[in-house]
Formats: C-alpha cells, sequence, structure tokens
C-alpha cells in the first residue's frame, strides 16, 4: 500500500568520536524514505531552499522515491542542524539549528498523493504535521515522531498531534518529558491515554518497547552492532523500516506490527555504521533480512 512521509529535509554537521561530516545530507524525512524505500515505494513531501546543495534524484535513483511532493523555494533556506555526541555516543547535543523552511507554511501534497494509506510524520514542527494529515483523505494508519525541541517549543500542538494519529514513535527521554513521568511503562500509559493507540519507544542501544492501549505490550533489544560511527537518523531509519514493513504488508495488527519494529531495529543497525546515508546506501534487501533473521535467533529461547 502506498506510504507517505512529511518531515524535514537538511543540512547536517554532525561530530561523534569517529569524526566529523559536515554540511551533509540529512533530514528525518531523507534518512525515513532512504529506510523505507528497501520494503516498499515511498512518497516524500518536504521542502527546501535555494541553497540546498543535494541533487535528490541522484541521492534516491533506483530506490523507488516519488519526489513530487519535494518543494524547493527560491526565497527561503533549507533547514540545517548541528549535533555532536559524547564518548559512549549515548547522549546527543543540538549545537545550532536554524529553522528556515520549518518556520514557513508546509509543502503542499501532490494531489495524486491523497489517497496515501500509510502516513508518517516524521520530526518537524507539529503545526506543519498537523497541517499536512489534514491533507490526505482517508488514511489507514498514521504515525509520528516529535522530540524534546517540539514538546518544549509547542506542547499544545503535540497533544493535538497524538489525538489524530494512530502510533508514536519517540525515544525514551522524548518520553519522559512529554509524558512527565521516569518510569517507561507508566510514560507509555499516560501517552496512550492522550490519544494515540500505540507508542513506541526507542532506548538506543537497549532497544525499544511498543505499547497499545488494549495493553498488548513488545521488547526488543537492539541488533548487536559491532560498528557506531554516528547515530544520527538512527530513529527515522528505525521508523522507515518499521513503515515501510507494514505499508508493504498492508497489515496493522500487534503481529505485524511486532515484526515491523525487528525490521526498524535492523534497518537502523545498518545508519549508524557510517555517516549520513552511507550506511544504507552500501546495503541492500538481503543484508536486511540477513539481520532480520539474526536478531529473531538472539531473541528466541
Ligand atoms: P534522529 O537521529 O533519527 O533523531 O534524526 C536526525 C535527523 O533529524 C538529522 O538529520 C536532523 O537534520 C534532523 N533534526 C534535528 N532536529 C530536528 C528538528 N527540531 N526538527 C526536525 N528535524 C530535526
Amino acid at each position: 500500500m502506498s506510504l507517505l512521509v512529511t518531515g524535514s529535509i537538511a543540512i547536517d554537521t554532525v561530530k561523534t568520536p569517529h569524526g566529523i561530516s559536515e554540511n551533509c545530507i540529512g533530514g528525518s524525512a531523507v534518512y525515513f524514505s532512504m529506510a523505507a524505500s528497501f520494503f516498499c515505494p515511498v512518497r516524500l513531501v518536504g521542502a527546501v531552499g535555494a541553497d540546498c546543495p543535494f541533487d535528490f534524484a541522484k541521492v534516491f535513483a533506483g530506490r523507488n522515491v516519488d519526489l513530487t511532493g519535494l518543494e524547493v523555494r527560491e526565497n527561503s533556506k533549507t533547514f540545517r542542524w548541528v549535533g555532536s555526541y559524547a564518548e559512549n555516543m549515548d547522549s546527543r547535543t543540538t549545537d545550532y539549528i536554524e529553522l528556515n523552511v520549518l518556520a514557513e507554511e508546509p509543502p503542499a501534497v501532490p494531489v495524486k498523493f491523497s489517497d496515501s494509506k500509510f502516513v508518517f510524520l516524521a520530526n518537524t514542527a507539529p503545526n506543519l504535521q498537523l497541517k499536512l494529515l489534514n491533507q490526505i483523505d482517508k488514511p489507514v494508519f498514521v504515525a509520528a515522531d516529535t522530540m524534546d525541541f517540539w514538546i518544549e517549543g509547542q506542547p499544545e500542538d503535540v497533544k493535538t498531534l497524538l489525538k489524530k494519529i494512530n502510533c508514536l514513535v519517540i525515544n525514551e527521554d522524548e518520553a519522559r518529558l512529554l509524558a512527565k513521568e521516569h518510569d517507561l511503562i507508566k510514560a507509555a500509559e499516560k501517552i496512550l491515554d492522550m490519544g494515540t493507540d500505540v507508542v513506541i519507544i526507542k532506548k538506543g542501544e537497549s532497544g525499544s518497547v511498543m505499547c497499545n492501549a488494549e495493553g498488548d505490550k513488545f521488547i526488543l533489544p537492539a541488533y548487536p552492532a559491532a560498528e557506531v560511527r554516528d547515530p544520527t537518523g538512527a530513529g527515522d531509519s528505525f521508523a522507515g523500516g518499521f513503515m515501510g514493513y507494514l505499508a508493504q504488508t498492508g497489515k496493522t495488527e500487534f503481529a505485524s506490527l511486532k515484526a515491523a519494529v525487528a525490521y526498524g531495529t535492523v534497518v537502523a543497525s545498518f545508519t549508524i555504521a557510517d555517516f549520513s546515508l552511507n550506511g544504507l546506501i552500501a546495503i541492500d534487501k538481503t543484508d536486511i533480512d540477513d539481520r532480520f533473521e539474526t536478531l529473531r535467533k538472539c531473541t528466541s529461547f
């Protein structure tokens, strides 16, 4: 089934203990699209400014990503993000952020995309996520991501968003911040009370936990990856693998959501092996399926 994503398209500068990658391609919608395209066709909706140095047709060449919804704004500038990671790569600091196009009106969803059944509202301003969602006719399954920047800056919009989606994918610190609750299971329950049917809390190298409104729970460790050079985009790649698998199968019951979490986990393990999109560019679907089987063996007893 059709999968649409909207979110940030960024010029990133990332510093990790393994090096620095300056002015590289990034953004939540970009990582998501690359990750999800291993599973199904992806419709990308986003905006950049005239300063954007990337040739997206080349970036996504041969990958079944429809760029009709990519807007280049002549009088705007592209979103910029500068981040750095501490020695253990566990904590990340945003050193600098320039919202630019993200502070403007959202891009229009092309009419031919308005029938999209699976929708991912990747990390961007929640009022933009809401305006974009309003342009989709009858989505079957809508998931969203958000982050501290928006939870603190636009809390009411984040709460409105939660009432309109089926699934929130969020990291553990953000879940605690949103729920105002330290215990993660209690935080998940509080987030479910805010309106979404499913919440997935990502815990970095400790894996993830998924809870739904019926009380079902699923926990999965991270893939035991040996190489970690740059964790940027892990969350968006997780979401891309997760939603890509669901859109490919067209199913959303809990058993499918569990397999989708495993695919998300595996795809993220490739992203973190290198800077920017390089980890995902280096692989094909067979690599993903191999790691999926390894993860299954590692977690069954
Ligand atoms: P992740 O590591 O999966 O959380 O996502 C990293 C990507 O998110 C980077 O490529 C950034 O450009 C992008 N990003 C960082 N801050 C924001 C923000 N406030 N809104 C939207 N995207 C962001």
